[in-house]
């Protein structure tokens, strides 16, 4: 028996799913919502039985912890006996900077790297603190292993990495690109390799969900990635702005009459589809208010497949041509009208899409008879890849 806890923590809430790691089969999931807000509850389901909610005061984090472990080790609606019957726990780390190169055993000095990338992961750094150290003292004796979103886009060569600001500013501020969603890129890159049986691969890794971002995968290794200093950059997003000239924001400041952290928050929560179509985040709404006629949801759509194509383009000059793209996420595994709206009109790259297999969900092979270039739709798994790298590190 080998059951590994995943743990997302966030600033109010605790995401966990337990996988048996001999047979990759998850066991239990949930999550808690509003830690120390009003309202505060846990959604808890172990596969095969019902699933329980639980609304109850937790202050903390170690409160919200204190109902995993319960929700878990329920007589009735539980996964196992007892914690004993866990051997390990892997924790989601947003921000591992350019210390990070690898998921790491969680000890006093790694925890003090996480916290030096506070100031650049602010929201997410300290939540995912949190939750290492109340698993540490609420489930004592286990290795714990915090795995990195920007781990994976490390091997980036210095001239993608690097922005054209003066070089100080890199060594003395640690500004460059840093690249997210690295767990997620790195399944759906090793998933391709399973499927076509080679590393020898120049893909492009299309992660597209409320947060979206894409990476130019050669050999295994990441060489460019979309996201930057912060999930910012790169592609228009659900709520997110993307690649904006950095002189609109001063201007956005004194037009809108914000200060520098609104104007982040402004970037970050209302622009991209949300804020050209005003209608939604949610790619379903906005290809429902389009298919009325709604030209601001076609258009937001339209900028969204526009600059993902953009990338893909800027990828295949950057590895010297492509041989797959992958989608994954909750709009590249569910969503046909994007991915036929990227992949039309590719030819000159040999992509040949076929459109008669996009009407799926979930993994699956677009790739026409005359295309170059495989299409492939890939169920991405970003906690049975946070269970692997802490299986391969602790077991
Ligand atoms: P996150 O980035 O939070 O993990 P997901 O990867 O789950 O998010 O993606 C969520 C997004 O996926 C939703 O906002 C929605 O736009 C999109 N989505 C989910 N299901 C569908 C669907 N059937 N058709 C189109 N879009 C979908």
């Amino acid at each position: 028996m080998t059951n590994i806890l995943v743990i997302n923590a966030g600033s109010s809430s605790i995401k966990y799913q337990l996988i048996d790691m001999e047979t990759e089969d998850l066991k239990a999931k949930g999550l808690v919502e509003r830690i120390g807000i009003d309202g505060s509850a846990i959604t808890h389901t172990t596969i095969g039985k019902e699933k329980i909610k639980t609304v109850k005061p937790m202050a903390d984090h170690g409160e919200a912890m204190l109902e995993v472990i319960k929700a878990l080790t329920d007589e009735e609606t539980g996964a196992v006996k007892s914690m004993d019957e866990i051997q390990a726990i892997g924790h989601r780390v947003l921000h591992g900077g350019e210390k990070f190169t690898q998921p790491s055993l969680v000890n006093e000095e790694v925890l003090e790297g996480i916290r030096e990338y506070i100031e650049l992961g602010p929201l997410h750094n300290p939540a995912n603190i949190k939750g290492i150290e109340t698993c540490m003292e609420l489930i004592p004796g286990k290795p714990n292993v915090a795995v990195f979103d920007t781990a994976f886009h490390q091997t980036m060569p210095e001239h993608a990495y690097l922005y054209g600001i003066p070089y100080e500013a890199y060594k003395d501020h640690k500004i460059r690109k840093y690249g997210f969603h690295g767990t997620s890129h790195r399944f759906v890159a090793m998933q391709v390799e399973k499927i076509l049986g080679r590393k020898d691969l120049r893909i492009v890794t299309c992660h597209l969900g409320n947060g979206s971002s894409l990476a130019a995968v050669k050999d295994g290794k990441c060489i460019d990635t979309t996201m930057g200093l912060t999930p910012l950059e790169g592609l228009m997003m659900g709520t997110r702005s993307g690649d904006i000239d950095p002189a609109a924001i001063p201007y956005l400041m004194h037009k809108y009459n914000m200060t520098a952290e609104e104007t982040v928050t402004y970037l970050n929560k209302k622009c991209g589809v949300l804020g050209v179509s005003g209608v939604s985040s949610d790619f379903r709404d906005l290809e429902a208010a389009a298919e009325e006629g709604n030209e601001k949801a076609q258009l937001a759509l339209d900028m969204f497949c526009y600059r993902i194509k953009k990338y893909i383009g800027a990828y295949a000059a950057a590895m010297g041509g492509i041989d797959v793209i992958a989608f994954a996420g909750g709009i590249g595994e569910n969503d046909n009208i994007v991915r036929k709206a990227v992949l039309t009109d590719m030819e000159f790259l040999g992509v040949d899409f076929n459109e008669a297999a996009n009407n799926v969900r979930g993994d699956a092979d677009l790739t026409g008879p005359n295309s170059k270039v495989k299409i492939l739709v890939v169920s991405t798994n970003e906690e049975l890849m946070i269970a692997r790298e802490t299986k391969s590190l602790v077991l």
